[in-house]
């Protein structure tokens, strides 16, 4: 079932606006990851959230995000972990297609509208 828009504006209030996550979301309505992925790619499409594409660093004890982009024909086929470099870690560069992409999203406007 669609979680309705209160329970969707409930959830978004407890979300960092810059960084949703469909796990999040997922979590927070208590409902499929189906569902929330929908849900936000419905906002997507209504111009409430902005969908953007995360790099894991794959080092396991940083694990951190080294970039985001709006496209994934935008992300180079290389990159490297600042995180890793001031660790002085000996792999900090790596190929992108080694990596997980996370796509997360942004939310650009204030209130999510279905109608
Ligand atoms: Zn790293």
């Amino acid at each position: 079932m669609f979680p309705n828009i209160k329970k969707i504006n409930r959830a978004l209030e407890k979300l960092d606006p810059d960084r949703i996550y469909v796990e999040n979301m997922r979590y927070l309505l208590g409902t499929s990851n189906r569902i929330a992925k929908l849900v936000c790619d419905i906002a997507v499409r209504k111009g409430y959230f902005k969908k953007f594409y995360a790099l894991e660093c794959k080092n396991k004890h940083c694990g951190r995000i080294i970039g985001s982009w709006e496209n994934i024909s935008e992300i180079p086929q290389k990159v490297s972990c600042i995180t890793c470099e001031e660790n002085g870690e000996n792999e900090t560069y790596f190929l992108t297609r080694e990596l997980n992409i996370i796509p997360f999203y942004k939310y650009i406007k204030k209130s999510y509208k279905l109608a």
